[in-house]
C-alpha cells in the first residue's frame, strides 16, 4: 500500500518536539499540510486552520491533532465530516462526552478514530503489564512530578478551563495504570490544589482502588530538581517499580530494563495498521478517571501562579 497523505494540525511543543520527527521517518505517512494560526512548519504547505486545509487538499488521507483538549472537537468533527481518518493527541477531548459523539461519528463515517495515549507506547510498559499478569496486586504508589515551567512554558491553556491541569500529565501515568494493572481502577477521592488566579488544578492527590489494594496518585506541576514519573506496584512476588514515565522497569532480583523511547514512532505505525484493518482504537479509561476526580475532588485554593 502507498503511504498516505497526512495534514497536522495545531504546531506547537509536541508537533514539533515528536510528531514531525516521527513523520520524517515514517513509511506508513507523507506529511502534506499543515494547519495552525500562527505557527508554520518550514516547507510544509500551510493553512490557517483545519477547514481551510480540508477544503484546499481533498486528496488528504488522514489527519492528525496536536492542539489542545479544548476546542480539538470542532476540529475533529470537521475532519470525519469530511471522511479523513483520524489521529488524536492526548488528551482526546476535553470531556467524555465529546469522545464518546465523535468516535460514533468515525462509525458513521467508516474511518478510524485513533485515540493516542503515547505514554503507553513507552518502552517497557508492555514488559511491567506482562510481569503484573496473574500476581497479586497489594498497594500501587503514582508519582508524577514535573516542573509545569520547563514542560509547559507559557501555556496559560492548561490551567484554564478544559486544560486539565496537572492531569495533563497525569492522566499520561493513568493511561500506563490502566494498561498494566489487571483489575479496573475505581477513583475513591481527590484533593485539587487550585491557584486563586487559576480554573484547573496545579497540584492533586487522588485515591483510587484496583480489585481489593488501594492506590494513591500524587500529580504535581512545582516540582523543581528532580522530577519523577513513576509507578510501584507492591506483589506477592515482589515490588515492580517502572520508572522514567514507563521507559525504565526495576523488578525484583533482576538487573533494570531500559529501551529507547519510539513512542511516537509506535504511535503512527499504530494508526496505520487500525487505517489498514478498517478498525478504530478509542480507550476512554484513562480520560474517564479524570473525570471521576474532577467529579468527588475536594477543591482546594493555593497561591497564585504565574509563568
Ligand atoms: P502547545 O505547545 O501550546 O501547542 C499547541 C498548538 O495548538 C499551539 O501552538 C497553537 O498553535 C495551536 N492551538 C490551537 N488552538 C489553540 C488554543 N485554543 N490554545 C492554544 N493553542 C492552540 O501545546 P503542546 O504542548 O504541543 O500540547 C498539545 C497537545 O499535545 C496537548 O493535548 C498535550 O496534552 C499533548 N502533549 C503534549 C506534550 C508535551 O510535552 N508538551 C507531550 C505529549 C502530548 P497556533 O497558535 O499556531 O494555532
Amino acid at each position: 500500500m502507498n503511504s498516505m497523505k497526512l495534514g497536522l494540525v495545531g504546531i506547537g511543543k509536541i508537533a514539533r518536539d515528536q510528531h514531525v520527527p516521527a513523520l520524517a521517518r515514517s513509511i506508513d505517512f507523507d506529511l502534506c499540510a499543515a494547519a495552525s494560526r500562527h505557527n508554520r512548519l518550514e516547507g510544509v504547505d500551510h493553512y490557517p486552520n483545519v477547514e481551510e486545509m480540508l477544503a484546499a487538499r481533498p486528496e488528504l488521507d488522514a489527519v492528525s491533532l496536536c492542539t489542545p483538549p479544548d476546542g480539538r472537537y470542532e476540529q475533529a468533527a470537521a475532519v470525519l465530516r469530511a471522511g479523513k481518518h483520524l489521529m488524536l493527541e492526548k488528551p482526546p477531548a476535553a470531556t467524555v462526552s465529546e469522545i464518546e459523539a465523535l468516535a460514533l461519528m468515525a462509525a458513521a463515517s467508516g474511518v478510524t478514530l485513533c485515540a493516542t495515549w503515547h505514554s503507553r507506547e513507552a518502552a517497557e510498559v508492555d514488559a511491567a503489564r506482562d510481569w503484573l499478569a496473574g500476581k497479586r496486586i497489594a498497594a500501587v504508589r503514582i508519582r508524577w512530578k514535573e516542573d509545569i515551567r520547563q514542560w509547559h512554558p507559557g501555556q496559560d491553556w492548561i490551567l484554564a478551563a478544559g486544560g486539565f491541569g496537572v492531569f495533563d500529565p497525569g492522566i499520561n501515568a493513568l493511561s500506563i495504570a490502566t494498561q498494566i494493572l489487571p483489575d479496573p481502577l475505581v477513583v475513591t477521592g481527590a484533593v485539587l490544589s487550585v491557584p486563586t488566579n487559576r480554573v484547573s488544578p496545579i497540584a492533586a492527590s487522588i485515591a483510587l482502588r484496583t480489585g481489593d489494594a488501594p492506590v494513591a496518585a500524587e500529580f504535581d506541576f512545582l516540582q523543581t530538581g528532580q522530577q519523577s514519573w513513576d509507578i510501584e506496584v507492591d506483589t506477592d512476588a515482589g515490588v515492580l517499580r517502572l520508572r522514567d514515565g514507563g521507559s525504565r522497569l526495576e523488578l525484583p532480583d533482576a538487573a533494570p530494563l531500559a529501551g529507547p523511547n519510539e513512542e511516537y514512532a509506535r504511535l503512527y505505525r499504530r494508526f496505520a495498521e487500525l487505517v489498514r484493518a478498517g478498525e478504530s482504537d478509542v480507550d476512554l479509561r484513562p480520560l474517564q478517571l479524570v473525570a471521576d476526580a474532577f467529579l468527588v475532588g475536594e477543591r482546594r485554593v493555593v497561591e497564585p501562579f504565574d509563568f
